[in-house]
């Protein structure tokens, strides 16, 4: 799930569906695909071109009806586990996370049992994810704020949140997201990518994309936005080479050129 990764810390869900026959064309060309922030910018100097807001229920239309009940590929059990895990995702991946946490979810599944197990014997539990002497300072850190200042709970509240160690604002809306139900979207890199390339929410920041997502995306699909658009961009909009022969909204997207089939 994801912020502006934080130094040292800080985030953040397939569905095969076949490729669907042009309903909607759009002869329009995105400019590249974005990579990265700073990679938006040089192709903003370009026109930018965005679906339409007929376009986009069709896009979310078809989300929905490929997979009704996305769900985050972190596991966890509640709003303290989410938190850990979605902390120590930060620039590593769900998989890389949901090996570290059964053992550290066994001894620490409260911010007290974290506190108790203290900062050496919680590193060791998560050092085969990257960054995780911060990450683990952090998990202490945050664990301590929330004894101290919140009952031991967390947050339903995004300032409170963003004001824990290793929390920024990617990671709080994940947590406001799905812990909470909370119809906010996290914009990640994968979302930040399939933002811009398909026309949906273009944006030279995470932050300007999110702006642009919680304009545009209807509110009947905000709950679950976040999780189709990461899946989407995980799975079939892939950073290097996207999968657009395979794409169930290939005729939508304004990206070109698109990925033909293989073979
Ligand atoms: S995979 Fe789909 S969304 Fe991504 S660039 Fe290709 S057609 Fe567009």
């Amino acid at each position: 799930m994801t912020d502006q990764p934080k130094a040292g810390v800080s985030e953040p869900k397939p569905t095969k569906t076949p490729n669907r026959r042009a309903a909607t064309k759009n002869t329009k060309k995105q400019a590249s695909s974005p990579k990265s922030p700073a990679r938006a910018q040089s192709s903003s100097r370009q026109s930018v071109t965005r679906l339409s807001k007929a376009q986009i229920d069709e896009m979310f239309r078809r989300f929905q009806e490929a997979l009704p009940e996305p769900k985050s590929e972190l596991h966890y059990y509640s709003p303290f586990t989410l938190l850990v895990a979605v902390v120590l995702s930060a620039q590593a991946t769900d998989a890389g996370v949901n090996k570290a946490t059964p053992a550290l979810f066994k001894l620490a599944d409260t911010p007290e049992k974290l506190l108790k197990l203290g900062l050496p014997k919680v590193t060791e539990l998560v050092k085969t994810i990257g960054l995780y002497r911060s990450k683990a300072k952090n998990l202490i850190g945050l664990a301590q704020r929330l004894v101290d200042d919140f009952g031991s709970q967390v947050p339903e509240d995004r300032e409170a949140l963003e004001s824990l160690p290793g929390v920024g604002r990617k990671t709080a809306n994940v947590v406001l997201n799905v812990a909470f139900g909370e119809p906010v979207i996290a914009v990640d890199t994968h979302i930040f990518r399939v933002s811009n390339r398909t026309g949906l929410a273009p944006g030279k920041t995470p932050l300007e994309v999110e702006h642009g997502l919680d304009q545009v995306v209807p509110d009947k699909y905000k709950l679950h936005a976040h999780h189709w658009l990461i899946l989407h961009g995980r799975y079939v909009c892939k950073a290097r080479k996207p999968e657009c022969y395979r794409c169930l909204i290939s005729d939508i997207c304004l990206f070109e050129p698109k990925t033909p089939p293989l073979g």
